[in-house]
């Protein structure tokens, strides 16, 4: 694959359809920049914030914008709230449309065709594939990303974390938290 892309770009930069260093800039932007500690200062926030909350689950992309995380394919955004009774996941069945506004690129996985076709036929299966077991009375809803509506998951906020500041919050939340494959990181675990 890396063959392939690489000839790709030579070929399309000696015929003057791109140009390598504007590529540059949007791996780097995508590397460095915009990534899963945008979505996480997000979820900090909600957590925090009961009204940015209420924010976020009426109209996602204006919250979100207001962190400054705007941007291609964060054009229309959705929050979903974890809580005890329901865990969200996003997957895209389609092919891999994502939020990278707040997330970033995609994992590799995420664009399989096991994950997206798996991740609607047997969520619960997949999810202890990803080392989480939720209560049985956890109902799972799978959320089918489109070329339009990008979603976010909110985890739900680990106990022990009363009074956090939105820094340290925002440590706990992983990038996996956000598609909904993982949850929140306990205080005190590992980084
Ligand atoms: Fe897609």
């Amino acid at each position: 694959m890396d063959l392939r892309v690489r000839a790709l770009e030579t070929v399309l930069t000696q015929k003057g359809y791109i140009d390598p260093a504007a590529l540059d800039v949007l791996i780097d932007t995508y590397q460095t920049r915009i990534g899963p500690r945008n979505g996480a200062r997000v979820v900090a926030r909600a957590w925090s914030d009961p009204a940015f909350a209420d924010w976020l689950a009426q109209d996602a992309t204006a919250a979100i914008a207001s962190l400054g995380f705007t941007g291609r394919q964060g054009e229309h955004m959705v929050a979903v709230f974890n809580d005890q009774e329901q865990h969200h996941m996003v997957v895209c069945t389609l092919c891999s449309c994502y939020p990278w506004p707040v997330l970033g690129l995609p994992p590799t996985w995420y664009k399989s065709a096991p994950y997206r076709s798996r991740a609607v036929r047997d969520p619960r299966g997949v999810l202890a594939e990803f080392g989480v077991q939720l209560p049985a009375a956890t109902a799972i809803r799978v959320w089918d990303s489109t070329a339009e509506l990008r979603y976010l998951v909110i985890p739900r906020r680990p106990e022990g974390t009363e009074g956090w500041s939105e820094d340290a919050l925002a440590d706990l939340v992983t990038r996996d938290s956000m598609i909904g494959t993982g949850l929140a990181r306990q205080p005190g675990s590992a980084a």
